[in-house]
């Protein structure tokens, strides 16, 4: 027999609890390309997932930028380097180091193209630092998971640059069912049974009867997804890689005019960029890495526009929501 549960003490704490969704945001700190000027710093962002933040990429000037976006330089404890060149990495050391400098204990994992711990431990060694927390880094290879917790989980996978670059994507993990309050407090039951709930299970009562899944809980927010893809130039490899994500920054260094300049260089068009977009099935296209010539980038995100409607011309100091 199947019964049915119904009633006022389905709404309840619980519920509103889990109504409540996590953070999972990123913030642009740096969205120019090779050259820093006075309206843009090279490349670096921070994710933040819960209570977890991502440091993703660190150009010269990232710490001023985290200063003068209130960006704290605390409570994160991994950084991803998307390559070598020296607009995505060389404000590496010097956060490094003052990370040092402010008594940081906790240890921090890097993950980055494998050439970079040795130059770290270069300008370490020739600076004669003794950090006073581990180092730990992880060599990118071409397409691996990198980082999982509860929340989250992270894959690299490889872009099509000039020297081997990895774009990131962050995914949240599929969350567990929600227990209706009033289910609860009218039975009362196990840790494991509400654990076996929680994954789709029914309740069984002592009797055999059952009440189905769908009356006593409700179902959690869809995960939520972001990738982030600097440098590289249109192709179509990555799209598997990225598909359907909810929002997803893209390099977008040139306009129209310069795309044969684009693809020699192995950078891409906005146009490029929204292509990718719209054949991966993504959310929301950011546009970012601007070249240093354009002071007014608003052509940019017309060009895009044309293929892909939903973009935006990322800005620095925002907070995107992703998902939203
Ligand atoms: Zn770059
Ligand atoms: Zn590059």
């Amino acid at each position: 027999m199947i019964l049915s549960f119904r009633g006022e003490d389905f709404f309840c704490y619980f519920e509103k609890i889990n109504s409540i969704m996590t953070d999972f945001q990123v913030t642009i700190l740096g969205n120019g390309s090779a050259v820093p000027t006075v309206l843009r710093n090279p490349s670096a962002q921070m994710l933040q997932s819960g209570n977890r933040r991502f440091l993703i990429d660190c150009s010269e000037g990232t710490q001023l930028q985290m200063i003068k976006y209130r960006v704290s330089r605390k409570n994160f404890s991994h950084i991803f380097i998307s390559h070598l060149h020296g607009d995505h990495y060389f404000g590496l050391i010097g956060l490094i180091s003052t990370l040092h400098l402010s008594g940081r204990e906790q240890p921090l994992h890097i993950y980055g193209p494998k050439s970079l711990e040795e130059i770290v431990h270069l300008q370490l060694k020739y600076s004669d630092t003794r950090l006073k927390y581990p180092l730990l880094f992880h060599v990118l290879r071409d397409n691996e998971m990198i980082y999982e917790d509860k929340l989250l989980e992270i894959r690299c996978f490889p872009l099509s640059h000039q020297i081997p670059t990895w774009g990131f994507v962050f995914r949240e993990r599929e969350k567990e069912r929600n227990l209706r309050k009033g289910f609860v407090a009218r039975y009362a039951p196990g840790v494991e049974q509400m654990h076996r709930i929680k994954q789709g299970g029914d309740f069984v009562l002592p009797d055999g009867m059952i009440i189905k899944n769908k009356e006593i809980t409700t179902a959690s927010p869809l995960p939520r997804s972001y990738a982030y893809c600097s440098d590289t130039a249109y192709d179509q490899k990555i799209i598997p890689f990225i598909r359907s994500v909810d929002m997803l920054y893209h390099e977008a260094t040139f306009d129209d005019a310069m795309a044969v300049v684009a693809t020699e260089k192995f950078h891409s068009t906005a146009r490029h960029a929204a292509q990718i977009a719209a054949e991966a099935g993504v959310g929301k296209l950011l546009l970012g890495h601007f070249s240093a010539r354009y002071s007014d980038v608003s052509h940019l995100l017309k060009e895009a526009r044309e293929v892909f409607e939903n973009t935006l011309l990322s800005e620095q100091g925002e907070t995107y929501d992703v998902g939203k």
